[in-house]
């Protein structure tokens, strides 16, 4: 770094902000882009982004304009700069007339070390006629992933950034992100015009995370034994899907002497404001929140992040787990994961918004996560291969696979059994039947709905009483996991795929992995 760059960037990270050294990548980014490079950051969570654009802001002459689609955060991100004497502000549509009045002005006078933008305003021409009259220091675009169609976040807004370079030039660009395969990187640089930049790329690897994925049973009580096993007086997360669930479990862990509360959009702004600050305050509180939670949320020593519920990508799942273990200590990420979940997802997709497009990527981003759940390898490799990154051995030995490696089985006739019953359904059109009504057939069970259509009477009523419960529906998941079979519709109907014929034709085997027993604790009549 030359000097003079050092000695008034490190200057500011101590005179500023009072840390005494870069992390990582830091030092080499801000070199870049005080000098006036283009820089395009991957940065997993808690890596430092904000620095790596909030120092050369300062340091160069101007204005920093930060781009930043996280609007309900931007008068926190801003409170938090003034508290440390940084001039800074935002524009955004929570603001009237007035208050944005204010904010160009200090623009304008240059009194301003950064500015917070949410994205629509830039496909304004009045914010664009703005900028070009007051100076800019850097452009700094945030979430820069949200630019990339196939991802997980798609913000169309964001395609018209591209204009930046072409109206500014001169001044240096940093686009960031968290989130970023392989493919998401290379549409960031192409979308927002920045063949030049340099790229910096820090490891996704936390390895003072151990990751977990249960099989799901009981999902509350494994949870409860989870926590006062390993994390009794610990602050975490837990991540459920719908508030309903929140609020069951906030509920179900203070009752037995786990302090948690709720969190998410349904309750009143007050209640989630206090929850919020209690966590970041207390040491021992669990929030249980749907994924509202978390954005931005800066708590170094949460110890556990624990899904009740299928993350929908891998992405998000990697962004809710990295919040844990900020500090570099021992964390656990554990997840309890079942076949509903997988039926869920896929209905919630079959049924949702979007075009087929729409639904075909939301399809894929699942698929990737069901074989996150189903590997038989290490997690950490498969999580960081996700990411583009290469693990540095291939076992990582604090994650459930390498700790205890699950063992396999040939489920190719189990298979069979399943798909020559979904075939036997499938011919009787009227009605279409999900998971439970093909396992209560294979298991011989007599059950009102199974003599309702004489299921009792079809040659496959029966012939699985080798296998338990637990076994089948896991053997379900899996193929469903592996596209051997698929679910159709709202009710969640198994149907066969192309690839199902391979199967029912012995020409293909298939490798299981053996379900883990049921925790003591958390046997229970509960499904799923
Ligand atoms: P990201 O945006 O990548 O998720 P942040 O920029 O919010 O990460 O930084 C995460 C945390 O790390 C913040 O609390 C921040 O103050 C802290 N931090 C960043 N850089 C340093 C550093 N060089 N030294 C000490 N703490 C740092
Ligand atoms: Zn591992």
């Amino acid at each position: 770094m030359s000097e003079v760059i050092e000695s008034e960037a490190l200057a500011t990270l101590h005179r500023v902000f009072g840390y005494d050294a870069f992390r990582g990548e830091q030092e080499a980014v801000i070199e870049h882009v005080v000098s006036g490079g283009d820089a395009v950051v991957l940065m997993p969570t808690g890596g430092g982004k904000s620095l790596c654009y909030q120092i050369p802001a300062m340091v160069r002459p101007g204005t920093g304009v930060v781009v930043s689609p996280l609007i309900a955060l931007m008068q926190d991100q801003v409170d938090a700069l003034r508290a440390l004497g940084v001039r800074a502000g935002f524009m955004n549509s929570t603001q009237d007339f007035d208050e944005r009045r204010i904010v160009e002005a200090e623009f304008l006078a240059g009194e301003l070390d950064v500015i917070y933008l949410a994205p629509e305003r830039l496909r304004l021409d009045s914010t664009l006629d703005l900028l070009s009259r007051g100076k800019i220091s850097v452009f700094a675009i945030d979430e820069a992933h949200c630019v990339a169609q196939w991802g997980h976040d798609f913000r169309p807004d964001y395609l018209a950034l591209s204009v930046l370079g072409q109206r500014w030039p001169d001044v240096p660009r940093i686009a960031l992100t968290a989130t970023a395969t392989h493919a998401t990187h290379q549409e960031i640089t192409q979308r927002l015009g920045m063949p030049d930049a340099k790229h910096f790329v820090a490891s996704f690897d936390r390895p003072n995370i151990q990751y977990r994925i249960v099989g799901k049973a009981d999902p509350k009580k494994q949870l409860l034994t989870f926590l006062k096993q390993e994390h009794e007086g610990d602050a975490g997360i837990v991540y459920c899907l719908s508030r309903k669930s929140v609020e069951a479990t906030a509920e179900f862990l203070s009752k037995n002497g786990i302090e948690a509360v709720p969190y998410h959009a349904g309750l009143d702004a007050g209640t989630r404001a206090a929850n919020q600050s209690r966590f970041l305050r207390e040491e021992g509180l669990v929030v249980c929140a749907t994924i509202a939670f978390g954005m931005g949320i800066d708590k170094p020593d949460v110890r556990f992040v624990a899904h009740l519920d299928l993350p929908k990508s891998v992405e998000g799942y990697y962004q809710e787990t990295g919040r844990a273990g900020r500090d570099g200590l021992a964390s656990t990420a554990w997840m309890a994961y079942g076949l509903q979940d997988v039926v869920q997802q896929r209905k919630l997709i079959n049924m949702g918004e979007g075009d087929e497009a729409f639904r075909r990527r939301a399809s894929s981003h699942l698929d990737a996560m069901l074989a996150l759940c189903e590997t038989a390898q290490c997690r950490r490799t498969q999580l960081l291969q996700y990411f583009g990154q290469d693990p540095q051995s291939a076992d990582c030995g604090n994650c459930d696979t390498c700790l205890s490696p699950p063992e396999t089985w040939d489920g190719t006739v189990a298979a069979q059994k399943i798909l020559s019953t979904v075939v036997r359904l499938d011919r009787e059109r009227r009605q279409k039947f999900g998971a439970g009504q093909i396992i209560d057939i294979l298991m011989g069970r007599r059950t009102a709905k199974v003599i309702q259509f004489d299921h009792d009477q079809l040659s496959v009523f029966g012939i699985g009483e080798d296998l338990s419960e637990a076994e089948w529906r896991g053997a379900v998941r899996q193929l469903l996991a592996q596209g051997l079979i698929a679910v159709e519709g709202e009710y969640g109907t198994l149907v066969l795929t192309e690839e199902s014929g391979s199967v029912l034709g012995r020409q293909r085997e298939v490798r299981l992995r053996k379900e883990a027993p049921k925790p003591a604790a958390a046997r229970s009549s509960s499904r799923d």
